[in-house]
C-alpha cells in the first residue's frame, strides 16, 4: 500500500467569506468553465485549479495510475487566513474541516485528513483542534510562520502541547513566505522562499525547545525539510560557535533531533533524496507529492522506484513512515 502524506484538497463550493465578514481578501472560487475554477483572493485572480482539486473520485482514479491508494489531504495553505479576526478564521476553518471529515467518512480507504486551525488565537486553535479529533481528523497542517511570528513563540506552545497530548500529527507547510514582495519575479517565493520557510520553522522548533520539551510530538516538515538539510552543517556550526546567539533556549545540538521528526520525499531528485535519507533514515521520510499542483511530484514518488534502495526502505517511505507519523496502524 502507498500513502501520499502531502496533498491538497478544497471543497467544490465555498462561501464568499469576504462578503460574509465584510472585510479582507479571503479566497473564494469562481467556476468560470467546466472542470476548472479560479481561486480569487478578494477581487484578484490567485490561481486556476482543476477538477482534481475537489473531486474525490477523479483523484482516486488519477492516483491509481501511480499505485497509490491513500491520500492524506489538507487544505491549500492560502486558506489558512491567520491574518483575519480569530472568530472568522475559526468559522472558515470549521467549514473546511467539516468538508475534509466528510470526504474521509465517504472514502475511509482512500483518504485521511489533516485539519486547519486559527493559530493566531491559542484558545480557539485548541478548541478547533479538539473538534477535529472528534470528527476523525488525524492531525493538523500549520504554516511555517504565523503572521510573521516564528513557531518558537511561547503562545504557540500550548497548541503543540495539546497536539502531543491528543496524539494529533502536524504537517508544517511553508506559507506567507519571507521576502515575497521583494522577489516576485521568476516564481522566487515558491522556489527560494518556500524552502527557506521550512528551514525557518524547523530551526525555530529546534532552537525554541519545542521538540525537546515535547518528545512525543509527531511533526512532518514539507518538501523534504526545504533548505534545512542542505544548510545543516552551517546551522550546527552556528550552534557550536555562537551558543550565546543560538543556544539561548535549548542547549541540545540540532543533530539530536534528526530522525525524530518526519520530512516528505518531495525533492524531484534522487541524489537529494539520498542525501536527506542519510540523516533521516527511511522510517522518517514519507511519500509526498503536493498533488495536484504543477510544482508537486505529480508522478507520485515514481523516481523512488528507480533508486537503489532496499524493498524495506521503499516500503517505509511509501507507507510505514506515514502511518507512524499519523499514529495509526492501518487505513
Ligand atoms: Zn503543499
Amino acid at each position: 500500500m502507498r500513502i501520499d502524506s502531502h496533498t491538497h484538497l478544497l471543497p467544490e463550493k465555498m462561501p464568499d467569506w469576504t462578503e460574509k465578514f465584510g472585510y479582507g481578501e479571503f479566497i473564494h472560487l469562481e467556476h468560470h468553465r467546466p472542470g476548472f475554477a479560479n481561486m480569487m483572493k478578494g477581487k484578484q485572480f490567485f490561481r486556476e485549479i482543476g477538477r482534481n482539486c475537489w473531486d474525490p473520485e477523479l483523484r482516486i482514479q488519477e492516483y491509481a495510475a501511480f499505485h497509490t491508494e491513500v491520500q492524506v489531504v489538507s487544505t491549500i495553505p492560502v486558506m489558512f487566513s491567520y491574518w483575519a479576526k480569530p472568530l472568522d478564521t475559526l468559522d472558515l476553518s470549521a467549514f473546511l474541516n467539516d468538508h475534509l471529515a466528510e470526504i474521509v467518512h465517504r472514502y475511509p480507504k482512500n483518504y485521511v485528513a489533516l485539519g486547519t486551525i486559527p493559530m493566531q488565537d491559542t484558545d480557539l486553535a485548541i478548541r478547533e483542534l479538539e473538534r477535529c479529533q472528534e470528527l476523525g481528523i488525524k492531525g493538523i497542517q500549520i504554516g511555517s510562520n504565523i503572521n510573521g511570528e516564528n513557531l518558537s513563540e511561547s503562545r504557540y506552545f500550548p497548541v503543540f502541547e495539546a497536539c502531543e497530548q491528543m496524539g494529533m500529527a502536524i504537517l508544517v507547510h511553508p506559507w506567507n513566505m519571507m521576502g515575497e514582495s521583494e522577489m516576485k519575479k521568476y516564481w522566487l517565493p515558491w522556489l527560494v522562499g518556500m524552502p527557506a520557510e521550512t528551514s525557518r520553522a524547523m530551526c525555530s522548533m529546534i532552537f525554541g525547545g519545542v521538540l525537546e520539551r515535547l518528545p512525543r510530538l509527531r511533526v512532518n516538515f514539507a518538501h523534504a525539510g526545504g533548505s534545512f538539510f542542505a544548510t545543516l552543517g552551517r546551522i550546527r556550526h552556528g550552534f557550536e560557535s555562537r551558543p550565546d546567539l543560538v543556544a539561548v533556549d535549548n542547549a541540545v545540538d540540532p543533530k539530536h533531533y534528526l530522525g525524530k521528526f518526519w520530512v516528505d520525499c518531495i525533492t524531484h531528485d534522487p541524489a537529494t533524496l539520498e542525501y536527506v535519507l542519510k540523516f533521516q533514515g527511511s522510517k522518517r521520510v514519507t511519500l509526498g507529492s503536493d498533488y495536484p499542483f504543477p510544482l508537486g511530484d505529480l508522478e507520485i514518488g515514481a523516481f523512488i522506484d528507480q533508486m537503489d534502495l532496499t524493498d524495506g526502505e521503499k516500503e517505509n517511505i511509501y507507507c510505514h513512515s506515514t502511518l507512524e507519523w499519523l499514529g495509526i496502524d492501518r487505513i
